[in-house]
């Protein structure tokens, strides 16, 4: 470290407040707030990381036990480091994710203090600079970097029924099928995690019923390509906007058991019953939107424009990728889908435990500057927030589709600390009359 002195930070057994200083203060270490300090140190910026608990610690205890990356371990990694001892298509699991990034961090001995949370940071009044709260005294920073997560605050929908004799959680909070009370499972929410959520409890011999909204499906792979190589040649993950109506439309993959393409009709042939949208809860009684079918039949269209995109790019460029043409081959349409259930009595079916697989907020309570709006939500350019000096890192579409995912942030946290540089630079401008003065 060069301008922040390391010895002035607290360590570990300090408990008194104190005021240090740092040109930027990054929020969380997690994969966004490891990779912004790997490229501030490569551009010589003074800076420190605040970490509330451990680095990386939603991969720790914010992710269910059986977890194993979306993405293979050769895309789904930071560019200058492979996992070792795990084959490049393999599927790394959660604890290795987090040892990644410990070890990645390790590498550039990364200024990174874990168990302090930052509590409030306010901008200076007449004078450059913000005033950030900590858990363990006062920090002064010349900027501030939010790299506190995509998913900070799982949202469990309003109409959750206030029922004693239900089990309720968030996928956040699922760890293991063990874990909830004996009975059949309602998963809310058909996203990556609530489908590999009801995949896990209906192998491990629950009844499941899963809810299925909007969704793209992308095959695991297709001729010989992962969907993730996929997406990146077909300038997918480049996408600077969600398709309009797209934007809250959850995508449905799994690199579980190897990998495997999630399709609907193939879950319901194994056991699980398939449902509509959740509507609402009375009385014991939950209803469903009459919408599977459509939901299941965008999620197909979605699908195959995949195959046809793949197919037309192999074409187009000569290449030698084996035909796949049973990936066209659809599974008969499932009782669950020609008749689908519109409502379920939760105690007649058995159903002791929901899980809301809803998705997360994001939660900037603690950032009391003009970067925020009225609802919460971030308002930003491409990480540039409206606050001068303020940054965020690691936010859906942030500047693209990849924003949010290990190897996407590692891009946007190279072209903010080039922000940072600029400004510094200009900063640190002096005039003929003051380079004079300084002599
Ligand atoms: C179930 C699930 C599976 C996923 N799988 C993949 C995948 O396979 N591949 C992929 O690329 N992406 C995946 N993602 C998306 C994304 O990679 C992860 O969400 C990842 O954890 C985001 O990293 P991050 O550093 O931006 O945020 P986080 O990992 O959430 O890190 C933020 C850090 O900030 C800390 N923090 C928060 N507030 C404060 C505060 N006030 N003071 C101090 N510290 C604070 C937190 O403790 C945390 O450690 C997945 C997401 C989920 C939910």
């Amino acid at each position: 470290m060069t301008e922040t002195d390391k010895s002035k930070l607290p360590t570990d057994s300090d408990t008194g407040p104190e005021t240090i200083e740092t040109d930027t203060l990054v929020v969380g270490a997690g994969q966004a707030g490891v990779a912004m300090s790997e490229h501030l140190s490569r551009l010589d910026v003074p800076h420190l990381v605040l970490e509330r608990r451990r680095v990386a610690e939603a991969w720790r205890s914010g992710r269910w036990d059986s977890l194993v990356a979306n993405g293979p371990a050769w895309h789904d990694r930071f560019p200058g480091l492979e996992f070792e001892g795990l084959e490049p298509d393999a599927f790394a699991s959660k604890d290795r994710i987090a040892a990644y990034f410990e070890a990645y961090a390790a590498r550039f001995n990364a200024p990174i203090r874990t168990g302090v949370e930052v509590t409030k940071v306010t901008r200076n009044a007449r004078r450059p600079g913000f005033t950030v709260e900590t858990s363990i005294g006062v920090i002064q920073a010349q900027r501030v970097v939010a790299a506190t997560g995509p998913f900070q605050r799982p949202v469990i929908p309003s109409i959750a029924p206030q029922d004693e004799r239900l089990t309720q959680l968030h996928s956040a909070d699922y760890r293991n099928p063990e874990q909830l009370p004996e009975g059949a499972v309602l998963v809310v929410g058909a996203g990556s995690s609530g489908t590999q959520i009801a995949d896990e409890l209906q192998r491990a011999g629950r009844r499941v019923y899963l809810s299925v909204g909007p969704h793209e499906r992308p095959p695991r792979s297709y001729r010989n390509r992962d969907f993730v190589w996929w997406l990146g040649v077909l300038g997918e993950w480049d996408a600077q906007v969600a398709k309009p109506g797209k934007e809250h439309v959850t995508i449905a993959v799994s690199g579980a058991r190897g990998g495997y393409t999630i399709d609907f009709r193939a879950l319901a042939h194994q056991g699980i019953t398939l449902v509509g949208v959740t509507r609402a809860f009375d009385q014991g009684v939950v209803s469903f939107q009459p919408d599977l079918a459509d939901n299941l039949a965008r999620g197909d269209e979605n699908y195959l424009a995949l195959l046809d995109a793949a197919d037309a790019y192999i074409e187009r460029n000569g290449l030698d990728l084996p035909a796949e043409p049973e990936a066209r081959a659809a599974y008969p349409e499932p009782v669950c889908v020609s008749q689908p259930l519109r409502e379920l009595d939760l105690a007649e079916a058995g159903v002791s435990t929901i899980i809301w697989a809803t998705g997360y907020a994001v939660d900037f309570d603690w950032l009391q500057v003009d970067a925020v709006d009225a609802q919460g939500k971030p308002r930003h350019q491409r990480g540039v927030s409206s606050e001068p000096g303020v940054y965020f890192l690691g936010l859906p579409w942030l500047s693209h589709r990849g924003s949010s995912f290990i190897w996407g942030v590692w891009h946007d946290a190279k072209t903010i600390a080039e922000h940072i540089t600029i400004q510094r630079r200009y900063l640190a401008y002096r005039d003929a009359g003051q380079r004079r003065a300084d002599g």
